[in-house]
């Protein structure tokens, strides 16, 4: 086998704090998370840059941009195993699934946000692409992870759990009365223009509560997926874009310009 198998886990909407007040055993198994920061606000943009190769970056101060996409390129080597592997591989497609197909690698997606279904931009060089049945369905693609001792594997999995309205619909986890109370006056009030109340504060502190408990929950599926994994193979868990939870009055993400929007977990390593 070439390279390394590379699992490239994308917590949608996870904000950094929410990881760090998580109990993370598993993601702690692969290697230190760090605060970094999301090139982009929300789910699209975010995925297309991971897509080209490009990481959650630290926002260093007084270096040119150009050294650190370089850098940043540098250390697929290192993940990936693949001796030479460099900037020069990546163009001029800019794509990762390319660059680890041209290296034999079987490139697959696993979506969960509708807004990264099949038929979009972003399915270029993969040889499965699929958008999930359920959004909160991370334990049902770690079933469907299969590797091969002959070709190694790409799976990069956009994950619903970590998402507004973080599993409110699954069965795991306790459901929140103030989000409740805003659906049910929706089916009231269907049909009427009339704009829902924004969450208060206390709202606001129980669904970044309720963020941290899916960070827990999909770490207890990562469980499974290193269990399952070949010795040498390469994680990468991270988020698309923060969440706010009320800072300055905003809640959610996507067009609203605040610090808690970019910022989000990197863990990476391999499986000893
Ligand atoms: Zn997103």
């Amino acid at each position: 086998m070439s390279g390394n198998n590379l699992i490239f886990l994308v917590m949608d909407s996870c904000r950094f704090d929410s990881y760090q007040r998580a109990k993370t055993p598993n993601m702690d198994r692969l290697g230190l998370g760090e605060r970094r920061y999301s090139f982009a606000s929300w789910t699209s943009p975010s995925h297309y840059t991971y897509l080209m190769g490009m990481i959650p970056h630290r926002s260093p101060q007084g270096v040119f941009a150009s050294e650190v996409y370089k850098q940043d390129f540098v250390k697929w080597v290192d993940r990936l195993g693949i001796d030479g592997l460099s900037f020069k591989n990546f163009v001029p497609n800019l794509s990762l699934p390319k660059v680890l197909q041209d290296h034999g690698y079987r490139t697959c997606a696993r979506v969960s946000l509708p807004v990264l279904n099949p038929t979009c931009h972003l399915n270029r060089h993969f040889d499965d692409y699929k958008l999930m049945a359920n959004h909160n369905d991370f334990a049902g693609m770690v079933r469907d992870i299969e590797f091969d001792e002959d070709e190694p594997q790409f799976y990069f999995c956009n994950l619903g759990e970590t998402h507004y309205p973080y599993m409110l619909d699954g069965d795991s986890l306790p459901h929140i009365s103030g989000v409740h109370g805003v659906f049910k006056r929706m089916d009231d009030e269907l049909g009427q223009a009339q704009q829902d109340q924004f969450f208060d504060e206390r709202q606001m502190q129980d669904l970044h509560q309720q963020q941290i408990k899916t960070v827990e929950y999909v770490d207890g599926v990562l469980d499974a997926l290193i269990s399952q994994s070949p010795v040498g193979t390469h994680f990468i868990v991270t988020a698309d874009h923060g969440e706010c939870f009320g800072e300055n009055g905003y809640f959610g993400h996507g067009p609203i310009v605040h610090e808690k929007v970019l910022e989000v977990p990197f863990i990476e390593g391999r499986k000893k």
